[in-house]
């Protein structure tokens, strides 16, 4: 394994040997990694570095698979039962007198449901993480009941992942699949695996692929058809379990697990938006998740209770999110949504006391855990210390929402170059040092991520009296939309948040220029009146967040005057420009 000493032993089985690896304490909770198809045991190794710290992790290539020994005829050689019979060997010498934690990936998944569903192994395994393969049971159950009772909805649902099967098809061809593996798509695979999955280079896939490839397709062989046609009638799961869905998968569908809960009593739900091979993409993530669902299975508390409510949960628990200006309003609101989703979060503003409220009303409402940060976000310095300080902590920002700001009103030519420094440096240079240095980071680590700026309505909608913040706006949408081009290759999605008019503190606030000091107070006070009467919750601009990170949308408007503004820039322009000479009562 890359960077930590693994122990190797061989565990001999039903004819076959098999090669196992184990990391870290071995008195420790003991988790089992077992790989998918084309695979061997080393498509674990970033997820299991990471394991090794907590647990004792045992990683086998499966029979035919990377330096275990295939089994002789192959055909039939790689039932469902044999593949019962290699796990419990393994976790036999691994872990004789303690269940243990197991997870599966693709093909490593599908088994992994055999194995926690069938009567034999109960007792023997505490928890089961499953990514991108389903229990053919189910899926077998699942089919029939869409051709037995065919609706257009679930027809569609059918023919979709009929599609998304293509290469299941192709595997049940005799002799095809090994002489491609074997020859010119063994030598391409690691290529397009880079090009199409966006799986980092380094070291993987093994040398030992076409092999693995061309003995692998016998899972398929032995396996699909006979179970997709007899599913058993009683896979029920006797183990909490944790579903992990990829939302971009190419293979697999996300209906593929609906009413699963049905099989599962005890189900936790985890989503991400990331491809099929999430072990070497997303390993921080998985790494997290695991850690998270076998220590509160070990605490006796299954999973669902630590992995935080309300629709995001099964999005962001565990994520990693940093909010600026979360002292109040809007920030507030979306800090203490991720909190109750259970993410950890970083509540930043220059308001000492306020972020430090924040974060303790979000460990309150939900947070697995929660810090306060005081930096005035247009300090380069004091945002790069930031960005270090938090790096070192806690890891890398897995959402970023950039949205410190402040309000600033009145003619164009009493706004002295004092008041345009100002509002920028909130405004647009907050967000350029939020998005370079926590970015920066995100970029590098290669594990996706999402950045929020909260830009306004103001960006796209002129006004005789927002100049400068009009402008500051403007900038920060442009911004997100160039960051969101540079950035899509790397999994990272960027959203620009247009609210309208929302009831915070930001009027009481806000400069009028042009005026004295005590015009200026009344201003604000009568615009606090107005935002009062329209009152627009900031609970639901922080909705509106969630919702764009979950669906990585690219700019949202909030609020029906700032939804019905971005249609008039589309289609009407010149109303908004004539609506933009009118000289707002003050
Ligand atoms: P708010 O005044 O209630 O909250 C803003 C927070 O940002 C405050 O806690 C403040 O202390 C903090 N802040 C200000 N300057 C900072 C700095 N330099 N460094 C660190 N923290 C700083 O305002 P809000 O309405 O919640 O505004 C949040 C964002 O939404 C702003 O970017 C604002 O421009 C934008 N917005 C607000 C509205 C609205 O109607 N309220 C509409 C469109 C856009």
């Amino acid at each position: 394994m890359t960077g930590v000493e693994a122990r190797e032993r061989r565990v001999r089985t039903g004819g076959v040997e098999l090669c196992v690896a184990e990391l870290g304490d071995p008195g420790a909770p003991t988790v089992v990694l077992v790989h998918g198809y084309p695979d061997s045991k080393e498509v674990w190794s970033e997820v299991a570095t990471r394991l090794a710290e907590r647990f004792h992790v045992v990683l086998y290539d499966v029979r035919g698979h990377g330096r275990s020994t295939a089994p002789k005829p192959l055909r039939g050689g790689f039932t469902l039962e044999k593949l019962t019979d290699d796990f419990l060997a393994v976790i036999d010498a691994v872990s004789p007198d303690r269940p243990v934690h197991l997870v599966g990936h693709d093909w490593g998944s599908v088994q992994s449901w055999e194995f926690v569903t069938v009567r034999r192994t109960e007792g023997r395994i505490a928890s089961f993480t499953s990514l991108s393969g389903p229990s053919l049971d189910h899926f077998g159950h699942w089919i029939g009941e869409r051709v037995k009772r065919p609706t257009p909805r679930r027809v569609g649902q059918l023919l979709g992942q009929g599609a998304k099967s293509w290469y299941v098809y192709l595997l049940h061809t005799p002799a095809v699949p090994e002489l491609a593996w074997r020859g010119p798509l063994g030598k391409r695979w690691p290529g397009l695996l880079r090009r199409l999955e966006q799986v980092p280079g380094d070291g993987y896939p093994t040398p030992s692929l076409p092999s693995d490839a061309a003995h692998g397709a016998w899972l398929y062989r032995d396996n699909v058809r006979a179970r997709l046609r007899h599913p058993r009638p009683d896979a029920y799961a006797h183990a909490p379990v944790q579903l992990i869905t990829p939302l971009d998968d190419a293979f697999l569908s996300p209906r593929l697990y609906d009413g699963l809960e049905r099989w599962v009593p005890r189900l936790t739900r985890r989503t991400l938006t990331a491809r099929h091979w999430v072990p070497r993409t997303r390993p921080d993530r998985l790494a997290g998740w695991i850690t998270d669902f076998v220590t509160s299975v070990e605490g006796g508390r299954p999973g669902a209770e630590r992995a935080g409510g309300g629709p995001y949960a099964d999005r962001f628990a565990g994520q990693l999110v940093l909010v600026t200006g979360a002292a109040g309003g809007i920030g507030r609101a979306t800090a203490y949504a991720f909190a109750e989703a259970g993410a950890r979060v970083i509540a930043v503003d220059r308001d000492a006391e306020g972020a430090v409220r924040t974060a303790e009303m979000s460990r309150l409402v939900g947070a697995a855990d929660a810090w306060a940060e005081t930096v005035d976000v247009s300090d380069a310095q004091a945002m790069e210390k930031l960005a270090e300080r938090v790096h070192r902590d806690h890891g890398v920002v897995d959402v970023l929402v950039n949205n410190a700001g402040i309000g600033l009103s009145g003619s164009f030519f009493d706004t002295t170059p004092e008041d345009w420094r100002k509002v920028l440096d909130v405004n647009l240079w907050g967000v350029i040092h939020g998005c370079r240095l926590f970015g920066a980071r995100m970029a590098e680590r290669g594990q996706g991520g999402h950045i929020v700026n909260t830009a306004s309505a103001a960006a796209y909608q002129p006004s005789r009296v927002l100049s400068a913040y009009g402008t500051s706006k403007a900038a920060v949408l442009m911004l997100s939309e160039c960051l969101r081009a540079e950035l899509a290759g790397r999994g990272i999605g960027v959203s620009a948040i247009c609210p309208g008019l929302v009831n915070t503190g930001i009027t009481g606030t806000a400069t009028f220029v042009g005026v004295d000091a005590e015009e200026e107070k009344r201003r604000q006070r009568r615009t606090a009146r107005a935002y009062g009467v329209r009152n627009y919750p900031p609970e639901k601009v922080a909705d509106a967040i969630l919702r764009a990170v979950a669906d990585n949308a690219a700019v949202v408007p909030v609020t029906p005057e700032a939804r019905g503004a971005h249609a008039l820039a589309r289609f009407a322009p010149r109303v908004l420009r004539a609506l933009a000479r009118v000289e707002p009562r003050l």
